[in-house]
């Protein structure tokens, strides 16, 4: 094929004989693909610009993986676009071959999404980062999917703005990634979640399509909301390349204290304790007793006797956050807590909020494997969830710290284990986690999405009546099936559907 082709193209430009060179060595380091594979990537490298399809393996490798326990799986290529139109000659080149497209941002991903689990092309955005516009008239700001979330709250903020969503990786994840995964953070019990505050998308459909879906208004109620839909739908309906965000004005201050109780149990009534005392606080986190060990060696002052801890915070205007904040803490004594400490400078917040980013890292440490799941219960039944939690930890043997965000009843449950023969228990434990979660009246992921990971599990949750009009929603805008293939759903074997 691209011996054949050859000649026609060094009779081009200058620029036309260098990228022939480049195909040939997609040749030579993809010399194991079949004819169809090799062909398409000759296609791919001809649609975009020089330089955008990446196909040496060692590059490759690094996008192989995200930030979970899914398989690694090495791409044929990776395509790193800077634009709508890179995203559409991709998607066109990908429906006229068939090849399955994983889209991409910054890889801190927990379920496996952005794992080229069928193979194919992963589609990088994390080069497609710019901030189009904040406007303070409106309220908005426009921004492209490899925007970096940090960056983000900055540029917004420095116009006095706010843009409430806050996952703990908000230092390296971005909005594509965000608006894929319907990402929360611990601000979500008062702001909610990325949906909130999305008003409307660019997308590119699977076959190469724009659409523009929602608006820039904050009311507007034409036609179904499709940006709704797009939101958390995990890279496999749509691809995100332009996000029109909305504002609020920012805080004035933020207030945090630090909750420690000497019973787990006792997290959901503290939380409740909030409310009754007429204050949402912008977030309530909770940590068990085994990741209480670990802020300790980070230097957190954690008193002996603390069996959990919550970390809780309130903003606005300085009079009102005062007001809050001691209310808040008074009815916190009230409910028999073992102490309250008010974080008196920003280096006390921020010592507490670096070791709480750092959790999942840490608990890394503490054995050779860590899986992490976000399952979500009714806030009342939090208490009851961690009991069962420690039921599971002991009838199968495996260590499973908890932490998360407590006001909206997610929690991150681990499961630590050191050797292969460990795993089939994990197996079971984590089936038994997700059992638990769905009689409880709860759901199996709060924000990292279902993914490769959590696909084999998605029938105890959903009916399969809402699984197969789910899957034909999917064929209707990704006929082929090559937007992120092998993800949220079952695959024959995995039981239910
Ligand atoms: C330390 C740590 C803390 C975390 N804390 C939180 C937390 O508090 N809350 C939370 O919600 N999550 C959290 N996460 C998970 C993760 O950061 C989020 O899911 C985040 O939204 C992923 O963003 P990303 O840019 O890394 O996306 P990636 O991991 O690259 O991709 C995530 C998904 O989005 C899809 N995708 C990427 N770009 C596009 C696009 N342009 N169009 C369509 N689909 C696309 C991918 O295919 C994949 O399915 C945490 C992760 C880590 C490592």
């Amino acid at each position: 094929m691209v011996e054949s082709q050859a000649p026609r193209i060094r009779t081009k430009a200058k620029h036309d004989v260098l990228r022939i060179t480049a195909m040939i060595q997609v040749k030579q380091e993809r010399s194991h693909l079949p004819t169809a594979e090799h062909s398409a990537l000759i296609d791919l490298d001809r649609a975009l610009p020089s330089g955008a399809v990446v196909t040496d393996p060692d590059v490759c490798a690094a996008y192989a993986r995200d930030e979970s326990e899914a398989e690694p799986r090495l791409p044929d290529a990776v395509v790193r676009a800077r634009s709508t139109e890179d995203v559409v000659a991709v998607m066109r080149v990908a429906t006229r071959h068939r090849v399955p497209v994983t889209p991409r941002a910054a890889g801190t991903g927990r379920s496996g999404g952005a794992v080229p689990t069928e193979g194919g092309w992963v589609l990088a955005f994390e080069r497609f980062d710019a901030i189009d516009e904040v406007s303070t008239r409106d309220a908005v700001a426009v921004v492209r999917p490899g925007a970096v979330l940090g960056d983000v709250h900055a540029a917004v903020e420095a116009e006095g703005l706010f843009y409430p969503p806050d996952p703990n990786s908000w230092a390296s994840c971005t909005i594509g990634g965000n608006v894929a995964e319907n990402a929360g953070g611990p601000r979500a019990f008062k702001y909610g979640v990325t949906r909130d505050w999305v008003l409307g998308l660019e997308v590119v459909l699977a076959d190469g399509r724009v659409l523009n879906v929602g608006r820039r208004t904050t009311k507007g109620v034409t036609g179904y909301d499709l940006t709704a839909l797009v939101v958390g739908s995990e890279g496999t309906l749509a691809l995100v390349t332009r996000a029109t965000l909305g504002l609020m004005p920012r805080p004035e201050v933020v207030r945090t204290l630090a909750v420690h109780l000497e019973d787990e149990a006792a997290m959901a009534d503290a939380v409740s304790a909030c409310l009754r005392a007429r204050v949402t606080p912008r977030c309530v986190e909770v940590m068990d007793s085994i990741t209480l060990g670990l802020l300790r060696e980070a230097g957190v002052p954690v008193p002996a006797g603390s069996r959990a801890m919550l970390i809780v915070e309130v903003d606005g205007e300085t009079d009102a956050a005062d007001r809050d904040l001691e209310r808040v803490g008074n009815a916190l004594l009230d409910e028999g807590t073992l102490e309250v400490l008010v974080a008196k400078h920003e280096g006390d917040r921020e010592q507490l909020w670096s070791a709480r980013r750092e959790m999942s890292r840490s608990l890394r440490t503490l054995a050779v494997n860590k899986l992490s799941e976000d399952v979500v219960v009714p806030r009342s039944a939090l208490a009851a969830l961690l009991g069962r939690c420690r039921a599971i930890s002991e009838r199968r043997g495996v260590r499973m710290p908890a932490y998360g965000h407590a006001g909206d009843g997610n929690l991150h449950v681990n499961f630590l284990w050191d050797t292969p023969d460990e795993k089939p228990s994990v197996d079971l434990a984590i089936r038994d986690l997700f059992e638990a979660t769905v009689q409880l009246g709860g759901t199996l992921s709060g924000e990292h999405g279902i993914g490769a990971l959590k696909a084999p599990y998605l029938a105890l949750e959903q009916s399969s009546d809402l699984i197969a009009v789910q899957r034909s929603i999917k064929a209707t805008l990704d006929p082929l099936s090559i937007l992120n293939p092998g993800k949220i759903f079952p695959r024959a074997g995995h039981g239910g559907c």
